[in-house]
């Protein structure tokens, strides 16, 4: 199938939705370019789906404007707008055969040769053997497929898939993800996907909107996101992060190295990796990813290089998952730190009881405001339901 290049830029200016004195979505503004693999990821609740439903003009924004190009769309109806939305429940129409399924949206606006279209959709989702099947005789991730088929025939500019993989189980998931994004590339509209599932926009998405209470809260590529996460709800939602609270000791210069006193000694960032200015005497959250983090028996902590962030600790917790094993470690201060070794070969000596050693490099901590609530984002948030919860 030949790329589209009809459409612009996908502008929310000021959207927001009040459902009488709640506000699902606080006005927003967001730009989702051309061509673009775009995913608002959030927990349940945080108002995702209202933004992709006025988006589809399923709901009616309370204030604010959607363009799409240079074209104001806030006010038409959903058919007349140039959008289509796959959802969780594929919907397909059990008495049709893939292919009318597929066909439906031609023929209801009259067209009558549709064999070639058909037939074009059928080989983009590869499901060309499939054509005279009932959808019952599909697995979920093939009628996913025909869904996925059913919306593009229409050639919308944009494409809204909302939680559409949320039906299937975690393999399937997985494989429709790769499939997804294969379709994305080849057609060459703009998907916008609303998840739940941090992993899957991360793996699909070239921008993911992280929202949080209506709002969004960080936006950015997914490595982007991951590696320097803005807020405690950003670092505990996105991956799995080590927060630990210190008074910082030395602000540091431009380009230097702050240096934070916690867990019993000192720990040192680069300041530009601080979200906040660093000020002597001031709190700050010192954050940084399980899997940065190696794990040494106290007896080779000689071997440690100079220049690295060092907490001592003992292992509270092992679990064994195959292609890593992940520790707890606790510090004689309390604080608990997750770590991450990839299961590279069976180490001695790092079963639960014993001291260690936890070494990382600097480079790879980031800083955040002490202000904010270091559990946001985790399950111990009251406001965050986990990835199982909501399946
Ligand atoms: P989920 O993943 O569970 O669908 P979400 O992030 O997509 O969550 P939304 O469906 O956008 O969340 O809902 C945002 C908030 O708005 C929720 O608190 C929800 O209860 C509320 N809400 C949604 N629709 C309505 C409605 N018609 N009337 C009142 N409140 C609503």
């Amino acid at each position: 199938m030949t790329q589209q290049q009809t459409g612009g830029d996908v502008r929310l200016t000021g959207i927001s939705k009040t459902y009488g004195s709640f506000t699902a979505v606080k006005p927003l503004d967001l730009t989702v370019p051309q061509g673009s693999f775009f995913a608002l990821l959030g927990a349940s609740g945080c108002g995702k789906t209202t933004t992709l439903r006025m988006i589809a003009g399923l709901e009616e924004a309370t204030t604010g404007t959607i363009r799409l190009g240079d074209r104001d769309i806030t006010d038409l109806p959903p058919y007349k707008r140039p959008v289509n939305t796959v959802f969780q429940s594929y919907a397909l129409f059990p008495h049709l055969d893939i292919a009318e399924n597929i066909a439906f949206g031609l023929r209801r606006r009259g067209i009558k040769s549709v064999k070639k279209q058909v037939a074009d959709m059928l080989d983009l989702v590869q499901l060309g053997d499939f054509a005279k099947r009932k959808p019952h005789q599909l697995s979920g991730g093939q009628q996913q497929r025909v869904a996925v088929a059913r919306a593009l025939i229409n050639h919308p500019q944009v494409l809204l898939l909302d939680e559409p993989l949320g039906a299937l189980d975690l393999k399937l998931r997985r494989q429709m993800q790769l499939e997804l994004k294969r379709i994305q590339t080849e057609v060459g509209i703009t998907f916008i996907h609303v998840t739940h599932d941090q992993e899957e926009a991360m793996t699909m998405a070239d921008t993911v909107a992280v929202m949080n209470g209506g709002r969004v809260e960080q936006l950015g590529a997914p490595a982007d996101l991951y590696e320097n996460p803005g807020t405690t709800f950003v670092a505990n939602f996105l991956g799995t992060s080590n927060l630990i609270e210190g008074e910082v000791v030395s602000a540091g210069t431009t380009g230097g190295d702050v240096v934070v006193a916690a867990c019993g000694g000192k720990l040192r960032l680069p300041s530009e990796r601080c979200t906040t200015p660093a000020a002597k005497g001031g709190r700050l959250l010192v954050g940084v990813r399980p899997e940065k983090i190696s794990i040494a028996p106290t007896d080779e902590a000689d071997a440690i290089a100079d220049g690295r962030n060092r907490v001592t600790g003992r292992i509270v917790d092992s679990s064994f998952i195959g292609v890593s094993t992940q520790y707890v470690v606790e510090n004689a201060t309390g604080t608990a730190l997750q770590v991450y070794e990839q299961n590279v070969e069976r180490r001695a000596g790092l079963t639960t009881g014993a001291e260690v050693v936890l070494h990382w490099n600097p480079a790879h901590t980031f800083g955040l405001d002490a202000a904010q609530s270091m559990l946001a984002g985790t399950t111990g948030d009251a406001g965050v339901e986990t990835v199982e919860d909501a399946a």
